[in-house]
């Protein structure tokens, strides 16, 4: 089948064609308006979502050289994200399946940064363990079939993109900071500096308080010398990230352990954060487990993911009708 999919769920317009499992294109419009803000914008994202969709969509047949004829089933972006901005890719989902008679595929975002995994030659194999850190979500998840996924543990406040975000807008990086505290802690010293780690029970994570450790120690350094975080900018970023890291990695671990599971994977955003990676396929070379995690276009959001998220559900016939709204909260 040829399935045309479209997320929009933030401040991604992201548009991909897929033709029996292979992805042959997948565009993405990034929204730079909400830079001058320090975060995204609701009402702005839906309103470059409204600009950005048909270009992005017209591009990806392109790029895919797939006429709108060839389309069998179009699948979207239902949910989790900001309602606004998901209207938009949702209405076209829909107004396009209904002007060609194609059937519509809802799929869940968090699901599809999982099942990004399936779009590599090199696939997991079911049951695996997933670490899903982005934006708004941190959860660990056993994946037990395409659409069985049990969530064991998640945040019980910030995400772990929420936490990098915050900690360079502490560090007056600009937003988004994630990447940023990532390239800085390539040239700085990860032992630096010492941030606590939460005592969570179980496979629970917390990131609030080290955002406010974190937030008391700039405080505390720069009133002594209000140039610290200047000159130490690389070295703090690479305390934090590897922080990050290993409270995300040592959860995952026991997850793995107690579960006897013996294939990890990467999922969200954060995913793409060198140390992170880099932590992980330590983690499993030390343990001999396997080790998968998505090409850096598939980290972040895109319609790739979506797209074959809705190859296995073109398979299974799994079709929504029109009177499909777009979900905000949506749990799997
Ligand atoms: P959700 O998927 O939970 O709805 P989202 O779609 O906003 O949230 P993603 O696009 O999956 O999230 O991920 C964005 C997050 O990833 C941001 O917090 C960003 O800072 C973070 N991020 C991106 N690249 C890196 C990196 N190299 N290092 C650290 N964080 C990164
Ligand atoms: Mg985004
Ligand atoms: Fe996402």
């Amino acid at each position: 089948p040829v399935i045309l999919a479209i997320e929009s769920s933030c401040d991604e317009t992201s548009a991909s064609v897929c033709v029996n499992g292979q992805i042959l294109s997948n565009v993405i419009a990034n929204q730079t308006i909400h830079e001058a803000y320090g975060g995204v914008v609701p009402e702005l994202a839906s309103r470059v979502h409204q600009q950005n969709i048909v270009p992005a969509v017209q591009q990806a047949l392109s790029n895919a050289k797939v006429s709108k004829n060839d389309i069998d089933a179009v699948a979207f972006t239902r949910g989790p994200g900001l309602l606004g901005s998901l209207l938009v890719g949702v209405s076209f989902a829909k107004a396009f399946a209904l002007a060609r008679n194609l059937p519509l595929i809802e799929v869940n975002h968090m699901q599809a940064h999982i099942l990004a995994h399936f779009i590599a030659d090199k696939k997991p194999s079911f049951p695996f363990m997933c670490l899903t850190v982005s934006g708004g979500h941190t959860q660990i998840v056993l994946v037990k079939d395409y659409f069985d996924m049990e969530i064991i543990g998640q945040t019980m406040d910030d995400a772990a993109g929420e936490a990098m975000d915050k900690t360079s807008k502490i560090l007056g990086l600009p937003y988004p900071g994630g990447p940023l505290i990532d390239k800085n802690a390539r040239n700085g010293n990860p032992d630096a500096y010492k941030f606590p780690e939460p005592q969570i029970p179980g496979f629970d994570f917390s990131f609030s308080g080290l955002k406010t450790s974190i937030l008391y120690f700039i405080r505390d350094n720069v009133g002594k010398n209000p140039n610290f975080v200047q000159e130490n900018m690389n070295d703090i970023c690479a305390s934090v990230e590897k922080r990050i890291a290993t409270i995300l990695l040592n959860k995952l671990k026991r997850a793995a352990l107690q579960y006897n599971i013996k294939e990890l994977a990467l999922a969200g955003g954060v995913s793409a954060n060198t140390g992170l990676r880099l932590g992980l396929q330590q983690l499993c070379a030390e343990n001999g487990w396997g080790c998968f995690i998505p090409k850096f276009e598939y980290c972040t959001d895109n319609a790739a993911m979506i797209a074959i998220a809705g190859y296995y559900k073109y398979l299974k016939k799994d079709f929504v009708g029109q009177d499909v709204a777009p979900m905000a909260r949506m749990i799997f």
